[in-house]
């Protein structure tokens, strides 16, 4: 639609940009991170709290390389030698359940917030065509923003399901039972750099999320209400049972590349 093709060209002139600035803010850092080391490693004689000084820096550094390398991330070209490859979702699901375990499970927990992982897998749900790294990067955004919707606790479910009809879809659901959105946020969400959270806050997780379901050809539902938690479902086209077609689905069926 119009508003699709409108946000997609959005998105990718601000990724153009975050990864120019990306690129000058690596530049700019990478001699002070140099000398700091240097300082750091070379002079014998720094006081007490000169090395203090120094490793304050060098602390303040690495955030900024982080936040850099997020800002490369959240809009990024699919790699031309990335083809389509028929992915599990409930095997996607597992791998980030272990990669986002600290953040669901530790954390929470030091502040007296227990929040309880359920996974729910439809047997034999068939593949969908995707990039495996995409994917999981997509849904560690979204269990992240579900762990921070719930700061007291609460309920993450991990659902795969098939959604029947012509043809036929499969989804993967991440639902929380955390604070919700009202309905300006549900709207917004999306939008790159649109955060509730402050100064904690990117705005990017999202976007990101959004960029790969375009390019998995996948929509985003999104349902939910404040105080009601929220469900936020990626439904993705299932390739045709027919082994040849599924490797090789016909020209228009593919996500477009940009
Ligand atoms: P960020 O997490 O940095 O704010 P996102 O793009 O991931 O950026 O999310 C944008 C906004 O959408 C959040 O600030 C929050 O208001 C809302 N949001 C996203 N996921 C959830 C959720 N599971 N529950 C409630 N609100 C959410």
């Amino acid at each position: 639609t119009q508003q699709a093709v409108m946000q997609q060209e959005r998105l990718r002139a601000l990724g153009q940009m975050a990864s120019g600035i990306a690129h000058d803010i690596n530049n700019a850092i990478s001699p002070v991170a140099l000398y700091t080391e240097a300082l750091l490693e070379r002079e014998p004689a720094l006081s007490e709290r000169g090395r203090g000084y120094l490793q304050t820096i060098a602390r303040a550094i690495e955030d900024v390389a982080e936040t850099v390398a997020r800002m490369r991330e959240f809009y990024r070209e699919r790699e031309p030698q990335l083809e389509l490859r028929p992915v599990r979702l409930d095997e996607i699901a597992r791998q980030v359940i272990e990669l986002t375990r600290v953040r669901w499970s530790d954390m929470p927990q030091q502040r007296g917030a227990v929040i309880d992982l359920v996974t729910d897998f439809a047997p034999g749900l068939p593949g969908v065509l995707g990039i495996e790294s995409e994917l999981r990067e997509a849904l560690t955004n979204l269990v992240f923003n579900a762990v921070d919707a719930m700061p007291a606790g609460g309920r993450l479910l991990l659902r795969t399901r098939r959604l029947d009809g012509e043809p036929a879809r499969a989804a993967l659901e991440v639902v929380d039972t955390g604070v919700g959105m009202d309905e300006d946020t549900r709207r917004r969400c999306l939008e790159p750099f649109f955060t509730t959270k402050g100064e904690r806050g990117t705005g990017l997780g999202l976007a990101m999320v959004y960029g790969v379901a375009q390019r998995h050809d996948a929509g985003i539902e999104i349902d939910s209400a404040p105080g009601a938690g929220t469900t936020l479902r990626l439904v993705f086209p299932v390739p045709a049972a027919r082994p040849a077609e599924a490797a090789a689905p016909p020209a228009e069926a593919r996500p477009a590349r940009r």
